[in-house]
């Protein structure tokens, strides 16, 4: 998927939500999809972090972006509930969701995972992206073709050790955008997910902190994969798990 090359204007028209907006893969994939055409709901819990990817994409030349800050730890069904009226006054329609925040947690053996944390990974990994999603699919249904993109990794397909909590919650990721695919196949709405791959993010960083960060792929890098999947390129692609590049 890394040759997938995007029309600059493939997402022209569009607007699309994008979850952990503020760094990383999710900063990357706003500033990308506004340069293509979009206008981007930022998501996130750091504000600041948001008005710098703000600014960054009107200083581009992009279509002006929401902001709207959101700690996926706390939020409640209500907030997502709001948000989506909120989304439907300003706009009508959500055409793209980007399920992309997530935290690691703790890597360490079994015996020692911490119910505490276990909780905090699976509600911000899990339980938050079913609570967004399924108040907003009504939105996304008003849009002509509505793409939903959740974010797996390498260990939601194979289990590893010692990476508990946030392995546990990649499966279920890759589970939930599954038995939605499903549901939708033949609708408007498609579901996929994308494993990005070792990423020189901060979160890459703190699970292999002596991994020299030169030697990995950079959140740019990805972009085919996230363009294909939120343009009407990828119309007929459902319930696909999709990798952002090839296996190390
Ligand atoms: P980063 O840690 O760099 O960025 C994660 C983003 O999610 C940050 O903007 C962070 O906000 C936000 N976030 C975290 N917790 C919350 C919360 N409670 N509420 C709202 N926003 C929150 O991670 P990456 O960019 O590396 O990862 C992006 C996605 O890709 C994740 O789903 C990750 O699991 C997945 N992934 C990454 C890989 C990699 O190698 N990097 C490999 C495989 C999968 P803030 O900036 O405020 O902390």
């Amino acid at each position: 998927m890394l040759e997938y090359s995007a029309s600059p204007e493939l997402l022209k028209d569009k607007v699309i939500l994008v979850t952990g907006a503020g760094d990383g893969i999710g900063k990357e994939a706003a500033c990308q999809f506004a340069a293509h055409g979009a206008t981007v709901i930022l998501l996130g819990r750091t504000v600041k972090k948001l008005e710098a990817v703000y600014d960054a994409i009107v200083a581009a030349g992009g279509p002006e972006p929401a902001i709207v800050p959101l700690d996926a730890k706390g939020a409640t069904e209500q907030n997502y509930m709001d948000l989506a009226d909120t989304i439907e006054e300003q706009f009508g329609r959500l055409d793209g969701l980007l399920h992309n925040a997530a935290v690691l947690g703790a890597l360490s053996p079994f015996e020692q995972l911490g119910k505490e944390m276990f909780d905090e990974v699976m509600q911000v990994n899990v339980t938050a992206q079913f609570m967004m999603t399924k108040a907003l699919l009504p939105v996304i249904k008003k849009a002509p073709h509505g793409s939903i993109v959740f974010t797996s990794s390498g260990v939601g397909r194979k289990g590893r050790a010692f990476w508990g909590a946030y392995a546990i919650s990649k499966f279920a990721t890759e589970g939930m955008m599954e038995t939605l695919a499903d549901e939708l196949d033949g609708s408007s709405v498609r579901a996929n997910c994308i494993n990005p791959g070792a990423t020189r993010t901060s979160m890459r960083a703190t699970a292999f902190p002596a991994e020299d960060p030169q030697t990995l792929r950079t959140a740019a890098e990805l972009m085919p994969t996230y363009l294909y999947l939120m343009g009407d390129d990828s119309l007929a692609v459902n319930g696909q798990s999709l990798d952002a590049q090839p296996k190390r």
